[in-house]
């Protein structure tokens, strides 16, 4: 089987060998416990080459643009480090990191080309990042003032990205303290601690079309970029487009493009259009083996709480996935699930480990395969429908699958 399984939480350096699902208990360990491969309880698939496909669309739509694929988090659950190889094959010529962490476990694994880490305070790993050719984020003078103490002591410039608010309200420089921030900076590179590589902001609604703020931080983030060239900076890139700024509004693309979630083929939002109509393919497929199928009679009590009682006579299979492997508990009796050809409503609350549904008259056994969420091929839901079910979004769905559930690699 052309599989390969890397447990969810280890960042390791060497190459994952490729396994078999057959594989016994020598696969090492990640930080987690993730089940043995082969054993059947739960596993999210990640199909790389849906990867790699939604990478190339989205270099099509920002023609001209370079893209940053965005694999914090672990890569948005789906593993940080197969991701971003597969990413680069696709043509990414960026990978973006919220922590520096991220960036690290990226360069352990091999990564040589241009990464941006954003996320920092006080005191953070500047030095290791600057030794590291990583490119690093500064949204205040407090920054800055580290970067260059850290520059000196690594004997070597850092590359740095200036970022603006724009109006997000999150991280980011303000229009009144910008042009402080960028005369600081250039009296840095002009001593030759660092090279202002990017200029950059963060969109707050562009999953919503047509929201006035877009333009607004549009027409700021051109005043900032005036500002910073007047001030004689000349970056390399100039970045503000997220997944859906990106997929929607091609007058934000600049020379570099953001998209996380896209790359992962999920929309980001429903007003932006579905997966498909995106031309975006979900790259997760999460199922489970059912632990036990069994009769229960009439008005029988289901899961803690016994918020569900069986309307009749009736089958239930028993689900060995909870909010310990990252299911939403919220999705109690409103959760979507592929059982025997049927989609099927989580019954009663979603325990730590496990959660029950009512197959009704329905046939199934022990080890049948039940579909959480994937690209919808074989008719299950998709983490869209998981996030319509509790009131988030796709992001949150996937982000959270928890690290006692492994990975396994199609098309590696
Ligand atoms: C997460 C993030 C992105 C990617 O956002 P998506 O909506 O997933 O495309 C881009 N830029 C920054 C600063 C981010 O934090």
């Amino acid at each position: 089987m052309n599989a390969q399984q890397a447990p969810y939480s280890s960042y390791s350096s060497a190459p994952q060998p490729p396994v078999s699902d057959e594989v016994g208990p020598d696969e090492p360990a990640g930080h987690g416990t993730p089940d043995v491969p082969g054993a059947e309880r739960v596993r999210a698939e990640i199909d790389l080459d849906a990867v790699r496909a939604n990478v190339r669309s989205l270099r099509e739509r920002a023609a001209g643009a370079q893209v940053m694929a965005v694999v914090k988090a672990d890569g948005y659950g789906h593993g940080a480090v197969p991701c971003a190889r597969a990413a680069r094959q696709a043509g990414a010529g960026w990978l973006g990191t919220a922590t520096p962490q991220e960036a690290f476990a990226l360069r352990a694994a091999g990564d040589e080309g241009r990464i941006l880490c954003w996320l920092w305070t006080p005191g953070g790993p500047w030095r290791t990042a600057i030794e590291q050719d990583i490119d690093v984020s500064a949204s205040g003078r407090w920054a800055l003032a580290e970067i260059v103490a850290a520059a000196r002591a690594a004997g070597r410039p850092a590359r740095v990205h200036l970022k603006a608010d724009t109006g997000l309200g999150r991280n980011g420089c303000q229009p009144a303290d910008w042009p402080d921030l960028v005369a600081a900076a250039r009296a840095a590179e002009a001593e030759g601690a660092l090279r202002v590589t990017g200029i950059w902001s963060h969109f707050a609604c562009a999953d919503e079309p047509g929201h006035p703020s877009i333009a607004a931080q549009l027409t700021a983030f051109h005043e900032a970029l005036r500002v910073a060239e007047r001030a004689g900076l000349d970056p390399e890139v100039r970045h503000h487009a997220n997944s859906p700024a990106t997929l929607t509004l091609p007058e934000t693309h600049f020379d570099l493009v953001r998209p996380g979630i896209a790359v992962y083929g999920l929309s980001p939002a429903p007003e932006i259009g579905t997966a498909h109509e995106l031309g975006l393919r979900p790259a997760m497929t999460l199922s489970a083996s059912l632990a036990l199928v069994k009769r229960v009679p009439r008005d029988h009590g289901v899961s803690y709480g016994h918020t569900y009682r069986t309307p009749g006579e009736t089958t239930l299979g028993l689900v060995p996935a909870g909010y310990g492997d990252g299911l939403p508990r919220h999705a109690s009796g409103c959760g979507p699930v592929l059982v025997a050809g049927k989609w099927r409503t989580v019954a009663g609350r979603i325990a730590m480990d496990q959660f029950v549904v009512d197959l009704g008259g329905d046939h199934a056994e022990a080890g049948d395969r039940a579909v959480l969420l994937g690209p919808g091929d074989e008719g299950e839901p998709t983490a869209e429908d998981w996030a319509r079910a509790v009131g988030t979004i796709g992001y949150e769905i996937v982000t959270r699958i928890g690290p006692r559930v492994p990975r396994v690699y199609r098309n590696v």
